[in-house]
């Protein structure tokens, strides 16, 4: 089986969900599961739609109402005129009635933005289906999320052993047929396993608790539904489409020279999403890594493009840069004071008290045992934790051990990642920063990454001298050539990739 996942620029209009039903249609001997975002931008609608409701905002939800309505009976219109579109009409509905319903009840809880913003991808669903239909296909379209999570809405975790069952159960209401597919413990020898005989689509980015109630996985989550259902089904590659080559070296916005790189191993490319560049959702590489399911990222405007290969198992060049990420909005928290030394487990109790307002600590700056250690935390969850951070400390700002909780905001983090990175790199990169006159308030080394917490304003400038000085001439000098993305000898359409999977992809 081979998961096909597309990203809501892929499906954004009637037209490009028709090219992606052509895609997956050319890989049908080996069984595709399409794995759909929303359309792009209905996301953001949807929870701005959800907002609305809660306010009582009746004028706004009806007229969001009313545009995602025509955008998609107009995608659908375009997909094929003669259909019945009735599952979609009735859909639609269902979205209107979900949102009058928390409009009547002012209710703005994360279970009911679940509940709304899951609609995005349950009506895409219906649109792919119906393009492969088009085209002639067999297709079965799962209607309902498969995958089981815990009841953290908005951001909740998927549960391995349930949602194996859940998509078993989904599976076996398929029209199944024998194939032989590789065995999942012993990925060299093949066995037989049952696929469907239609072409499944599913819903990324959704999933729903053990109860039956909607939930979701995070933004951008759909990369991971993909990756979980891959290894679910014991899939044999997973390949995720969006609008952009591949994995780059750089964010191809901020670099137009950037690379695709042609093969990356999990661990790094898990390590880029973390750092700031929109490889995958940071938490879909693991899945499939982890059964050693073949992951590649994939461009559905350059579909003849191999795209990046992202290996369980890659060594690597040693000793070499690969890539450069920054990721914004960070902020610099800590509780200062002249006796702050004298707060036994201060450290401590400070992660603790982020982690309590459900903040995420990215990085630590901990020059000095117990003076003045600061967390990198991303800023969405500020106010919260300056809150908690008052109530944990309130003993020792009473007693003057602590004077204040001090927060420096707008700091990025700015990452050479590669592999086996050494003394040379860290000091290349010290003074190519310098010659910027950018100076990183931390900065910390391990051998497959060197990062610095810069101030936001002097990200790009940071990535383009990084990138100009350590990844190029690395790009140049090895075994490893990079995968130019025009293999005629054209030069790379810096335009056409301007928006890179180190961007905004989706
Ligand atoms: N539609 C969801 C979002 O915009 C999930 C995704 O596209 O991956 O966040
Ligand atoms: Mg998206």
């Amino acid at each position: 089986m081979l998961i096909m996942k597309f990203g809501g620029t892929s499906v954004g209009t009637g037209e490009r969900t028709l090219h992606v039903a052509r895609i997956v249609q050319a890989q049908r001997e080996r069984h595709p599961v399409v794995v759909t975002s929303a359309m792009s931008g209905v996301t953001d609608f949807l929870l701005a739609l959800a907002e609305a409701a809660a306010n009582g905002e009746r004028t706004i939800c009806e007229r969001v109402l009313g545009d995602l309505r025509a955008r998609h009976l107009e995608a659908a219109q375009h997909i094929n005129p003669h259909a019945s579109w009735e599952r979609l009409s009735s859909r639609l509905a269902s979205l209107d009635a979900a949102v009058e319903d928390a409009l009547a009840r002012r209710d703005g809880s994360a279970a009911t933005c679940d509940a709304i913003a899951s609609f995005g991808e349950l009506l895409a669903v219906l649109l792919v289906a119906e393009a492969l239909r088009t085209l002639g296909e067999p297709v079965l379209a799962w209607e309902e999320p498969v995958i089981v999570t815990d009841d953290r809405f908005g951001d909740a975790t998927p549960q391995m052993e349930a949602t194996r069952a859940a998509v078993h159960r989904a599976l076996a209401r398929a029209d199944l047929r024998p194939i032989v597919g590789r065995s999942p413990d012993a990925p060299t020898s093949e066995y037989l396993q049952d696929a469907p005989a239609a072409t499944l689509v599913a819903a990324g980015f959704i999933g729903q608790t053990a109860d039956g109630r909607p939930t979701t996985l995070g933004r951008g989550g759909s990369d991971y539904s993909a990756a979980l259902l891959a290894a679910a089904l014991d899939a044999e590659a997973c390949w995720i489409y969006s609008d952009v080559d591949g994995v780059f070296t750089a964010d191809p916005r901020v670099v137009p020279d950037a690379e695709v790189l042609p093969r990356i191993s999990a661990a790094a490319a898990g390590r880029l999403s973390y750092c700031g560049a929109k490889v995958l959702h940071p938490r879909s590489i693991a899945p499939v890594a982890r059964r050693g399911i073949e992951l590649r990222v994939r461009n559905t405007f350059h579909p003849e493009q191999p795209g990046t290969l992202i290996e369980a198992r890659l060594e690597g060049p040693r000793g070499r840069p690969q890539a450069v990420a920054g990721r914004r909005g960070l902020c610099a928290v800590g509780a200062v004071g002249d006796g702050a030394a004298e707060v036994p487990g201060l450290f401590g109790r400070l992660c603790a008290a982020i982690l309590a307002a459900q903040g995420e600590i990215v990085q630590s700056a901990h020059p000095v045992v117990g003076h003045d250690p600061r967390a990198i935390v991303d800023e969405t969850r500020i106010e919260a934790i300056v809150e908690c951070l008052r109530r944990e400390f309130a003993a020792e700002r009473a007693q003057g051990q602590i004077e204040e909780i001090v927060v420096q905001k707008r700091l990025a983090l700015c990452t050479l990642l590669g592999v086996q990175l050494g003394h040379a790199q860290l000091v290349h990169a010290q003074r190519a920063l310098a010659a910027q006159r950018i100076k990183p308030i931390s900065q910390s080394a391990c051998p497959d990454a060197l990062s610095f917490i810069i101030p936001e304003a002097d990200l790009n400038r940071a990535i383009v001298r990084l990138h100009d000085e350590i990844i190029k001439p690395a790009l140049r000098s090895g075994a490893e050539r990079p995968n130019r993305p025009y293999l005629d000898g054209a030069p790379p359409a810096g335009r056409a990739r301007a928006q890179g999977r180190h961007g905004n992809a989706s």
